[in-house]
Formats: C-alpha cells, structure tokens, sequence
C-alpha cells in the first residue's frame, strides 16, 4: 500500500510499503481522510521530540476511516463502519490514567506520533487502543470531510473546558489558525458575550469574523491591552485561550485578563524555550486562574465527535483543501503556506 513515511530528521517518502494485517486483539482501518496539522509540521520541519534522528515512522493523527478488519472484542465495530480514532493511547492504569488523564500517560502511545499513522492506506490499531475505546464509530449521517476535525476540535474542547467558559464571559483568543478558529466556533455555540480574536494575518482576521468573532485586531497595527479594556468595559477579558506560539503572548494575557480572569496556556514553545517573564503579582492580585492543556483524551474525542454531528455545518468551512495521498508532499506544502484552514489527505 501506499504511505508516506518521514525519515527523522527531515525527509518526507512516498513510499509502497506491505499493508497491514491485524493481530489478535487489532482493528485495520482503511483511511478515508487524514488531516494536516501543525504537529506534523513541526515534525517534517525536524522539529518534533517524539521523531528523534533515524526514526521512520508514517505520521498522521487525525484521520477518520472504515473498518477493514476487527479482531478485537468490540462486536459494534463492524466492518465497513466509520470510525474517528483518538490518537492518544494510554497504559490504563498509572496515575495520568487513572485520573482520566490519558493524554499525560507516562507510557504513552499515539497513532501517527510513536506508532504509525494515517498518511497511508491502511492503519493497524493495536489492541491496547481498542480495549481503551479508541476507535468511536462516527454518528450516522456525519460526513467523513467534518469528522475529520475531531482531534483538533477535542484539543480545543480541553482547552475551553479548562477556562469554563459559559455565555456570561468574554473570551480573548491569541491566534486564528485552525485551533484559534474552532475556539470562536465552539464560542459561538456557546453563546459568549463577546469574542475577541488577535491575528496579524488580514485574510485570517476575516475568518474569524465570518466564524462569529465580535472583534479582530491586528496587534502589530493596534494597542491591543488597550482595545481589550475598550471592548470589555474595562474589565478586561473573563476568559483567554493563548493559542499561538509567540513567548510575549503568555505575559500579556495576565494583563488583558479580568479580575478573577481564567487563562489558557494552549500553544506550547519549542523546548526549552517556555522560561518566560511573567508579572506572578497579576495572578495574585487579580486572582487569576492560569491553566494549561496539552493534546487531548478519548474522552474528549467522543465529545468533540457529539459537537461536530449537531452543528456540521458550522465546522464545514475550516476544511479548506483536499489532496490525493500520491500528492501529499505538496498537500504539506500548501499546509505550512498558511492560506489554508485544515488540509486533507484522501488515500
Ligand atoms: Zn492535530
Ligand atoms: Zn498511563
């Protein structure tokens, strides 16, 4: 079958590879669509911690596909049923797990990140996975092209959930990219009182408009502390997602934020570059709640998925390009261009 693997550090091959049979206790999933996230842009630009030198590996952790072959226990999961697949597998049973907690696993496994991913024909899911639920049949009458955002959407989802964010609030969010733009659409659905969006980007600004943001700013042309306070009373923001990588961001949502604001740490730096100057005494004096969420678990898969069935329509638009597996060096290309939304892969 065909796949494209990454050799660590920088090569991305198109390569014919033997497909993939599964084991006792396996699930094979043919791919119906896989999607490009900045993850796997880090990884093909050699940046990627879990692709050290010499690795190859097919990466690819957002897919959506059809059972081929179930050697599991798992009766439900037919074959020919689509199914989302939660990337992130945890060992079940150390303290990450046990507090539902699987994302932060000691042991931990992902589909496309430490095992092979969805860049290809076919994926084997191993059984650990598949005991741990995994693999979520996908709502009938939810179309593959929609469901591909769960894994970007349940990241989202952790986020928002960490800021409990509800419709008395208002929400600042640092970035329009896919991430930030799922952020105002799920904001939307819940009925914030006012959303604002920071980008630099004109073209990404008049995303987030079209998606239900109140306000955009450039904050290279704007004080944008300063239209904070405007926009919110001079209250500042109840809630505020950082959902992009630049370091002067996460000093700056303490300044932005209400009293008794919540902020998110959503984007991470490049390692060992998180040291930051940070004003502890707004934490403190505006009891702020400072909160961080990384990847996501099964759990906020399945609810991501129950999001993406009721309101379909309003994620459609985020998947802005489509591509041919044999064309995916430049599907990658187009990604990293930063025109696109979410760009997916068809096998
Ligand atoms: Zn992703
Ligand atoms: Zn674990």
């Amino acid at each position: 079958m065909l796949a494209l693997e990454f050799h660590a550090p920088s090569t991305l091959t198109l390569a014919d590879v033997a497909a993939p049979a599964a084991g006792p206790g396996e699930i094979v999933v043919d791919v119906v669509l896989a999607g490009i996230c900045g993850t796997d842009l880090k990884m093909a630009r050699g940046e990627h911690r879990l692709f050290p030198a010499g690795t190859v590996r097919v990466p690819g952790h957002e897919f959506v596909g059809r059972v081929r072959e179930n050697r599991s226990d798992a009766a439900h999961l037919t074959p020919g049923t689509l199914v989302a697949v939660a990337p992130n597998i945890g060992c079940g049973h150390c303290v990450a797990c046990r507090g539902g907690r699987s994302n932060l696993c000691v042991d931990y496994a992902a589909t496309g990140l430490t095992i092979d991913g969805g860049f290809a024909e076919s994926v084997r899911l191993p059984r650990r996975a598949v005991e741990q639920g995994n693999v979520i049949p996908v709502p009938d009458g939810l179309d593959p092209e929609v469901a591909v955002l769960t894994e970007p959407l349940a990241a989202v989802l952790r986020g928002v959930t960490a800021l409990e964010l509800g419709p008395a609030d208002s929400l600042l969010v640092h970035g329009a990219g896919p991430i930030g733009l799922l952020a105002v659409i799920l904001a939307k659905q819940l009925g914030v009182r006012r959303i604002i969006v920071s980008q630099t980007s004109a073209a990404r600004r008049a995303l987030a408009a079209r998606f239900g943001a109140d306000v955009t700013v450039d904050p290279r042309a704007e004080d944008l502390p300063a239209r904070v306070l405007a926009e919110t009373d001079g209250h500042g923001a109840d809630c505020t997602l950082v959902a992009a990588p630049v370091p002067a961001l996460f000093a700056e949502s303490l300044r932005t934020a209400a009293l008794g604001g919540r902020v998110n740490f959503f984007a991470g730096l490049p390692s060992g570059r998180g040291e930051l100057p940070l004003d502890a005494n707004l934490v403190h004096y505006k009891e702020l709640r400072v909160t961080g969420s990384t990847a996501n678990t099964t759990q906020d898969c399945v609810e991501a998925l129950a999001v993406l069935a009721r309101h379909a329509d309003a994620y459609r638009p985020l998947v802005t390009h489509r591509f041919g597996l044999s064309d995916i060096t430049e599907a990658f290309r187009v990604s990293a261009a930063g025109d696109a939304l979410k760009v997916v892969v068809a096998p």
